[in-house]
């Protein structure tokens, strides 16, 4: 029996692991390996590691991870928890590992917007962190595009890269008389047609076609994305959620299952950085470690 099982190789379960192994803890991640950062070609903000691909960084996170002999990695994507007693069955679609803690830190599910060949330039030229990518967009021709809730501050936002915005609502009405005179004011142009197709070419958006026949050039983007940790695998367990469809957790990660416990961007239900999910996993590792300890003492 594993002391804890980890879904998700990611930034946060993988610093988990490292963290599960200096701790002389019997674990094990099993890891799908399809993160939403593998559509990019560079991860940028994470000190020492400012550029890197996002393989390599898995790759170098695993290489430390694995080097301590307590920590094994299984390439494959969980199908189901069942918790019994005081232990977990964790099952693949090939086989069923039991642990005394689960640790989830699967990531988030992740919708883009309908748009004709979006998938073509998001992760290129199309992003929705302008903390993780708008130094690379810097000064270029830019579309936002909003929604109720990010129209009231992602234009002042990205103003800070660039100044030539269009700004798009993709069909919702939903720019005010008020807003549409601030963004005039601002030099920004604005369109709330649904848009039907992107153009370009290796990765670089050229043109928007919107519903109404407008053409807008436009040289990078940034997107509103959906997410939510609303995985198959968890369907069983009847977690309790909070409004917003996130897991419920405590002050150290764990849900309302006892011993099972989440960590980076399946913890915060939103989408943050590398370094953030890291530093989460670390954290919420030393927690579970600290309550296998008690329990053994
Ligand atoms: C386009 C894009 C650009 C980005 N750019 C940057 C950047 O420049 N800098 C930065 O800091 N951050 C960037 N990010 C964000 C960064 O990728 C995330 O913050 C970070 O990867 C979150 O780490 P995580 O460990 O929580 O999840 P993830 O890295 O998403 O890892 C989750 C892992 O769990 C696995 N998994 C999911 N379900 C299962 C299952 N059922 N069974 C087994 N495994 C499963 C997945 O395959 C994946 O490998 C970017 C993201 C995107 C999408």
């Amino acid at each position: 029996m594993y002391d804890a099982i980890i879904i998700g190789g990611g930034p946060a379960g993988l610093s988990a692991a490292l963290n599960f192994g200096r701790g002389l803890k019997r674990t094990l991640i099993i890891d799908a390996d399809q993160p939403r950062n593998g559509v990019t070609e560079e991860s940028h903000g994470y000190l020492t590691q400012d550029g890197v691909s996002p393989g390599e960084f898995r790759k170098s996170a695993q290489r430390d991870a694995l080097k301590y002999e307590d920590v094994s990695l299984e390439r494959d994507r969980v199908t189901n928890i069942e918790k019994h007693e005081d232990r977990f069955i964790v099952s693949t679609s090939s086989a069923h590992f039991t642990s005394r803690q689960v640790l989830l830190a699967a990531g988030l599910r992740e919708k883009g917007p309908d748009i004709k060949n979006f998938e073509q330039f998001y992760g290129t030229s199309v992003f929705y962190c302008p903390w993780c990518d708008g130094y690379e967009l810097r000064n270029r021709r830019l579309a936002v595009m909003v929604d109720e809730d990010s129209i009231a501050h992602m234009p002042m936002l990205i103003s800070n890269w660039s100044k030539d915005i269009l700004i798009c609502s993709n069909g919702k009405d939903i720019i005010s008389e008020e807003n549409k005179e601030i963004l005039t004011n601002k030099g920004f142009k604005y369109n709330e047609t649904a848009i039907s197709e992107m153009t370009g070419s290796s990765g670089l958006v050229e043109s928007l076609i919107f519903e109404d026949g407008t053409v807008e050039n436009i040289e990078g983007m940034i997107v509103k994305m959906e997410w939510d940790t609303k995985f198959d695998f968890l369907e069983n367990l009847n977690l309790k959620r909070g409004k917003k469809g996130e897991l419920e957790v405590d002050q150290f990660g764990e849900t309302s299952i006892p011993g099972l416990f989440t960590a980076g961007e399946t913890k915060t239900n939103f989408a943050g950085q590398l370094i953030n999910a890291a530093a989460n996993g670390a954290d919420v590792a030393k927690f579970m470690m600290m309550k296998l300890i008690q329990t053994d003492f």
